[in-house]
């Protein structure tokens, strides 16, 4: 990878959205190069994961460095994107109403593609794309301006392909994330005139580095260290929309780490769907443990986490870097889907339930306490009122911090597809609520639990919610004192101080009070000397 620099939201994008927050840069920024630009503006909406946040965040800076500016409205931009999800259903049915939200002819109207949009598409006739009008919710929307550029990027343009431009022939860009190194081409080809272009491939080696990554996040860096997947589980489209696994370089890693800690970023976030997949293709061959305790031990960088790590490749030694090594989180997010063997031997999913719980029973007997979070699926074909128990009894014996909770959904391409015994709708929505009661009642029990302890948090931002105690002691302060932000077990505080809090800086925050979601607490100590290289965070 070439010399890596980030842009900082705040100074080149309109969209306010990091505006003021006082982050920590003080770097490079490619100010003029964006400055010198060719006044084309661009928009970026992004659905789904944090891996989809953090592509973004990389198309934004290959916009940016090639001149585009991003504004905050799609009406106002030359170029609008939208950067797509297509894991559930649901999540690529808003990407194609969006879509029609561009339909030409429609100046005074917007257009929403119903439901059944993506469902329905495999049987129409792709040449047609006439939505019958019943199909059709129209609300006011300005004129479509003219030549805007609008593209599809991400999971839905990786599956649906082509076939977008049959069906929203207004759609000038079509790419799927393992052809993001190809982004530049195509833009340029679309200023050249080109009135369409595609990057669908997905047998690519590379993965998508950029030079310029323009980061939402003043004091957090995302930054996606394995990109694709070789799981197959059985009901899901990321092996197809993203590709096979490909791994960067643990030096290419290190060496944005120390540009990262240089520009101020105290916490280091390594992405991957499978992030302790990782394999080291350079000679060094680290492992996935060697490289968290590297990234932790980089100057100036306080908190590292990592996300999403599989079952199948979580051995002890990712419990014992986290054991030794204060820097890296206390928090695994590590999905089991369900709690039935045969449920995850139909998924697919390469371990057992004695045997992922074997995986638990190595973080519930750490020297330090560790957050466990977790993904679930409920109503995968055939799973039985038995298997859904077993799936409620895992919950009891693993006592998980946070857990996100899906039904079932079909997907295309999929093994799952054609499987018998569907489970009807209704019986999916009550098992969804069975289960996000009982997480609720764990994750309430297990945050009273915290009551009376401290924590050392990262000042996110200031907290919508009021903390009772203080409204008692002192109405005045009230709104003035309440801040945000996260402890390294990942959850959320929202605390009181008398002290005006400077954002990026981490205190020590006494917990007071619980929610199942949140923890409510008052700053007890300020801890303002603390990175790991023993400088002040504030000059
Ligand atoms: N790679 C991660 C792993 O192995 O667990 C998960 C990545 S996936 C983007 C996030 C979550 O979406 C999955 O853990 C699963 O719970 C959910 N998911 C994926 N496909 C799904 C489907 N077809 N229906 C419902 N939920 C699904
Ligand atoms: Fe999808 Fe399974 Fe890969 Fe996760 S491990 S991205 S659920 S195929």
């Amino acid at each position: 990878m070439g010399k890596a620099f980030d842009i900082g939201l705040d100074s080149l994008v309109e969209t306010g959205a990091g505006a003021g927050l006082g982050g920590p840069h003080t770097h490079n920024r490619p100010v003029g190069q964006a400055a010198e630009g060719n006044g084309q503006t661009f928009y970026l909406e992004t659905f789904g994961c944090q891996m989809n946040e953090h592509d973004s965040e990389k198309v934004a800076g290959v916009l940016l460095a090639r001149g585009y500016r991003q504004v905050a409205s799609a009406d106002a931009a030359s170029v609008v994107l939208y950067n797509t999800c297509s894991i559930r259903e649901k999540a690529a049915q808003k990407v194609f109403s969006r879509l029609g939200e561009w339909r030409p002819g429609l100046q005074s109207s917007k257009v929403s593609l119903v439901t059944s949009a993506i469902q329905n598409q495999e049987t129409q006739d792709p040449g047609r794309n006439s939505e019958p009008a019943a199909r059709l919710a129209r609300t006011p929307r300005p004129a479509l301006q003219n030549g805007k550029i609008i593209g599809v990027l991400g999971c839905v343009a990786q599956q649906e392909g082509e076939k977008i431009f049959a069906r929203a022939p207004w759609v000038s860009l079509v790419c799927g994330s393992a052809s993001y190194r190809k982004l530049p081409e195509l833009i340029q080809e679309l200023e050249r005139g080109n009135r369409r272009v595609s990057g669908l491939d997905t047998d690519t080696e590379e993965t998508f580095e950029t030079e310029v990554t323009r980061r939402d996040n003043p004091w957090r860096a995302y930054l996606t260290i394995i990109e694709g997947c070789d799981k197959a589980c059985s009901y899901c489209v990321v092996p197809f929309t993203r590709g096979p696994e490909r791994s960067r370089t643990s030096a290419s890693i290190l060496e944005e780490v120390q540009q990262l800690a240089g520009a101020g970023y105290t916490e280091v976030q390594l992405l991957g769907q499978t992030v302790n997949s990782y394999k080291d293709p350079s000679a060094r061959k680290m492992r996935f443990s060697e490289l968290l305790v590297a990234v932790a031990e980089v100057p100036g960088i306080r908190r590292v986490r990592f996300t999403t790590s599989h079952p199948r490749d979580f051995g002890k030694d990712i419990v014992e870097a986290i054991e030794a090594v204060p820097a890296i989180c206390e928090h695994v997010h590590l999905p089991v889907q369900s709690g039935s063997t045969r449920v995850l031997k139909a998924m697919a999913r390469t371990y057992s339930r004695e045997e992922y719980l074997d995986k638990i029973a190595m973080m519930h007997s750490a020297k330090r306490p560790i957050s466990i979070t977790t993904d679930l699926i409920v109503g995968f074909p055939g799973e039985t009122e038995k298997e859904f128990a077993q799936t409620l009894s895992l919950l009891d014996l693993v006592q998980y911090d946070g857990a996100f909770c899906f039904k079932y959904s079909p997907r295309p391409n999929t093994p799952s597809l054609t499987m018998d015994d569907a489970i009807p709708e209704e019986e999916k929505s009550r098992r969804l609520a069975v289960l996000l009661q009982k997480q609720r009642e764990i994750q309430r029990a297990r945050n009273e639990r915290l009551v009376g302890e401290t924590f050392e948090v990262l000042v996110e931002g200031r907290s919508k919610k009021v903390n009772p105690s203080m409204v008692a002691s002192n109405a005045a302060d009230v709104r003035a004192g309440q801040w945000s932000g996260h402890t390294s077990s990942n959850k959320v505080v929202n605390f009181t101080s008398r002290a005006e809090e400077s954002l990026g800086d981490y205190v020590r925050v006494r917990v007071t009070g619980a929610t199942p979601n949140s923890l409510v607490g008052e700053v007890a100590e300020i801890a303002r000397s603390a990175r790991n290289d023993g400088t002040p965070f504030r000059k």
